[in-house]
Parts: structure tokens; C-alpha cells; sequence
């Protein structure tokens, strides 16, 4: 990395709100609650036919979890943990270029394991290291599938992992991790958690695979203020829907938050997965030797620490360390995937199906454990579902009938 400290925009929060320049009025063709991925590609979307649109968020900043700023030192720094952005969906690129530009990045991470940094997801150089042996790339199937163990029906995040390397690998490099992330085992987790995670081979060491690996060049909150900057798009932060609901009228509203909390968690709570984000600036320009350092021991209480200038480029003579406590309590971050979970939700969606005039969109709003380009999709979709017409007509293709705001 070379080059002057770069200076990052987006540096304002939390002091003001922005932008200063809107005043709300009482009546919106669209109310958006949350100002996040989902919210704000919605807002985006309708202010881009002519709507008016109202964008809410009780936080004091834009971005929702992947909000970035300078701290204190002048760190580029991810508030709500690494936010690194993949995706195979090339029109999900390309409807977010249009906000920002990129840098290529792509993402490597080494777990702790006793004195040793091994890559995971597990590849050959773990295998090799781990059992001390020097196996080659054409070695390592048969190798694997000795130590795997037979599952005859894959339910779990455990019988995926150990279905695929092994009772070995999976207590030193999953069990524990898990245990700390999701605060149950990971035979009571849905396969979908640990099957995030492949089990390569050869000597690939990054952590995703897929075919778009980019960060917006300027952060996060960068690429959010160009996608919220529009006329017709007002923004009030600092402000819950509950607070203003009875005194703004709008034609249709999109809930980006938490669906349970919509409905008063009538059937009770959907269970999340909190963190507690402990934030460090040492004086030194680096401290490990990838963004990411897992930790899968137990006897540690955090999961991960990541150094946010591997993920940002930035040059700069100190460096910022993000630590990640796994907590019960707390802000909702992660949707927990267990059947009767599932269940739960399914109760939920079934009001939020039968509520007219409100749309439901999002990780908090629709459960679901989704990475950011999997909510700008869900986003996309939904807008082409609700506004057919401009949506087809935005892609340049025929337009047909209907329309909900
Ligand atoms: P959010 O970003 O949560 O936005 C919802 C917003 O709604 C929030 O700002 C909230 O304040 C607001 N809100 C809620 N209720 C109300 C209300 N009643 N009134 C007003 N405002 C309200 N994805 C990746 O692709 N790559 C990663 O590397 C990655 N890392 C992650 C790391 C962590 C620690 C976490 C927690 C998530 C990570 N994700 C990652 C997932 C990513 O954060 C989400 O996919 C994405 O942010 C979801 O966007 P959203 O708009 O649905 O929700
Ligand atoms: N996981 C693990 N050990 C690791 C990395 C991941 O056990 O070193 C498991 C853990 O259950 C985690 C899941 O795999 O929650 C998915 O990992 P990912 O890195 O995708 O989690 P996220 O970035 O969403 O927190």
C-alpha cells in the first residue's frame, strides 16, 4: 500500500444528521424504514420513478450494518464488523457502480490454533500442516474422505462439516467457534450455517469463491450517500418508526427492521444473535498478516479480530483492530437458523402477507441469515414486483401494467 493517508468521506457521523438540507413534510408516496441496504436501494428505486420517499433510521448514521467512518485516528474503520462484499450476480455490480467504485479485494483469513495460523476455509496447506503430513493436491480427496464421517442424512451445521473432513478438523476449526457465535452446538444449527464455509483441495486460500471480490474505493457510507442523494429522497435519522408513525401518512411503507418488533412480537421474540464490538487503535501500521484472524478455542471469549486497513487499502502509520464478542443480548445482527425458528417466522411472514400497504424487506425483515447482495437483490426484485412497470421500463425493456404507490 503507498501513497498519502487517504481521507475518507462519511467522517460526519454521528455528530450531525444528514443531510440538513430536508425538512419533512407529513405525507410521502413511500415511508422507508431503515436506511440499510434494503431501505436504501428501495428509496433509490422509487425516487427514481418521481415518488417522494421518506427514509427513517433510529441510528444516528446511514448504511445500516455496513455503516463505515474515520475514527478517532483517522482509520477507516467498519462499526458493525467486516463488511466484505462478494457476489456472482454481475447486474448486482453493476446497479451498485453506479454509486461507487471499486478496488479489487480479496478476502484471506488464518485461525488461531495453538501457536499456528492456519488458512480456513480448510485447503491443502491446513490439511498438510495440521496432520504434519505433505499430501498433494490429487492426495487430498481420498485423504479427507477417510477422516470424514458417515452421516446418512445431512441436517446439521455439525454433520456437514463432519460429513466433509472429519471429527478432527471439525473440533479444532468449527465446534468451538460456532459454540461461542451461536451460543448452542452445531448439531442443533441448520446445515446452511457451516455450509458457508467450503472445504478446498489445493492451496486457494481465499475465503470466497465467488466471481465479483470488490470494496467500494471510498467505504460503505460513501456508496450509500451517493444512492441516497436524490431530490425527491428525505432522511431522518435518529428516528424510530414507532416514534412518528401516527403523525407521516404514506401511500405504501417498506419495513426494513426486525419483523417481530413490526408486530408488537405478538407470538413472541425471534431469536438473534448479538455481538459486542470492542474497537482498538494501536500505534503501529500493522498487526497481522490478513484481515481476519479467527480464533475457534473456547478458552478465548471473542471469535475474531480484523485489522480494517487489509480491507480498505488505506495507508497509515496507526492501525485499527475490530474484536468480536458473541452476545445473547444486544442489537439483532444474526437471524439463528433452527427449524423451530423457522417455524416461528413462518407465523410472522403470514401477518406480514396479510398487512396491506406494507412491504417487507431485508435480513431483520424477512429472517434471513442474507449477505449484502443478497439483500440488494431481494430489494431489486421486490421493486420490480411492486413497480413492474418503471422496473421494466429502468432496464430498457417493455413495460407492463400495474403499479403499488
Ligand atoms: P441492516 O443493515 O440491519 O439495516 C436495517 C436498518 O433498519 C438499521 O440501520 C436499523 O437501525 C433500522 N431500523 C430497524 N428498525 C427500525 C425502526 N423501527 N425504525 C427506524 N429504523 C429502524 N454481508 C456481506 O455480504 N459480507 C460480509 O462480510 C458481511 N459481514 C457481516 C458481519 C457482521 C458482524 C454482520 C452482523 C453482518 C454481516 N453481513 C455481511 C451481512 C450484512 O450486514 C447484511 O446483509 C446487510 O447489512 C443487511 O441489510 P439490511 O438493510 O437488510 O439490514
Ligand atoms: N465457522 C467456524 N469456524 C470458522 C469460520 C466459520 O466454525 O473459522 C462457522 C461458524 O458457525 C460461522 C459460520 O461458519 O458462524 C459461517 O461463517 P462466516 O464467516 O460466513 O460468518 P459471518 O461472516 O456471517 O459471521
Amino acid at each position: 500500500m503507498t501513497g498519502p493517508e487517504r481521507h475518507y468521506p462519511g467522517r460526519h457521523y454521528p455528530d450531525r444528521h444528514y443531510p440538513d438540507r430536508h425538512y419533512p413534510d407529513s405525507h410521502y408516496d413511500v415511508l422507508v424504514v431503515g436506511a440499510g441496504f434494503a431501505g436504501s436501494v428501495i428509496a433509490e428505486r422509487f425516487a427514481s420513478t418521481g415518488r417522494s420517499v421518506l427514509v427513517l433510521d433510529r441510528r444516528p448514521h446511514i448504511a445500516g450494518n455496513a455503516y463505515d467512518h474515520s475514527d478517532s485516528a483517522g482509520v477507516l474503520i467498519h462499526r458493525y464488523g467486516p463488511h466484505i462484499f462478494h457476489t456472482n450476480a454481475a447486474q448486482i455490480v453493476d446497479y451498485l457502480s453506479r454509486f461507487t467504485e471499486w478496488r479489487p479485494y480479496e478476502h484471506r483469513v488464518l485461525a488461531q490454533v495453538g501457536d499456528a495460523l492456519l488458512p480456513i476455509p480448510i485447503n491443502r496447506t491446513t490439511i498438510n500442516r495440521f496432520f504434519n503430513v505433505a499430501l498433494s493436491e490429487q492426495d487430498v480427496p481420498e485423504f479427507l474422505a477417510r477422516k470424514a464421517e458417515r452421516v446418512p442424512d445431512v441436517k446439521t451445521s455439525a454433520d456437514v462439516v463432519l460429513s466433509t473432513v472429519g471429527r478432527e478438523l471439525y473440533e479444532t476449526f468449527f465446534r468451538g467457534y460456532t459454540r461461542k457465535q451461536w451460543g448452542v452446538d452445531p448439531s442443533e444449527l441448520d446445515k446452511s450455517v457451516t455450509a458457508r464455509i467450503p472445504t478446498r483441495t489445493n492451496d486457494d486460500d481465499r475465503y470466497f469463491s465467488d466471481r465479483f471480490q470488490i470494496m467500494p474505493r471510498l467505504g460503505y457510507t460513501h456508496l450509500f450517500e451517493n444512492m441516497l442523494d436524490h431530490p425527491k429522497i428525505t432522511l431522518m435519522l435518529g428516528v424510530s418508526h414507532q416514534d412518528v408513525r401516527d403523525q407521516i401518512t404514506a401511500r405504501h411503507i417498506v419495513y426494513t427492521g426486525p419483523v417481530d418488533e413490526y408486530f408488537d412480537f405478538r407470538f413472541g421474540p425471534l431469536p438473534y444473535r448479538s455481538l459486542r464490538f470492542e474497537h482498538k487503535t494501536l500505534d503501529i501500521p500493522q498487526a497481522q498478516p490478513v484481515a481476519v484472524v479467527n480464533f475457534p478455542s473456547e478458552q478465548v471469549k471473542y471469535t475474531r479480530i480484523t485489522e480494517f486497513k487489509h480491507l480498505t487499502g488505506q495507508t497509515h502509520h496507526k492501525t485499527s483492530l475490530c474484536y468480536e464478542y458473541p452476545t445473547a443480548d444486544g442489537d439483532p445482527y444474526y437471524p439463528i437458523p433452527r427449524p423451530e425458528n423457522a417455524a416461528l417466522y413462518a407465523r410472522y411472514q403470514a401477518l406480514a402477507d396479510a398487512t396491506p400497504g406494507v412491504t417487507f424487506v431485508g435480513r431483520l425483515a424477512t429472517y434471513r441469515y442474507y449477505n449484502m447482495d443478497q439483500v440488494v437483490g431481494q430489494a431489486l426484485a421486490t421493486f420490480s414486483r411492486l413497480m413492474p412497470d418503471e422496473a421494466a421500463h429502468m432496464r430498457g425493456a417493455a413495460a407492463t401494467p400495474s403499479s403499488a404507490a
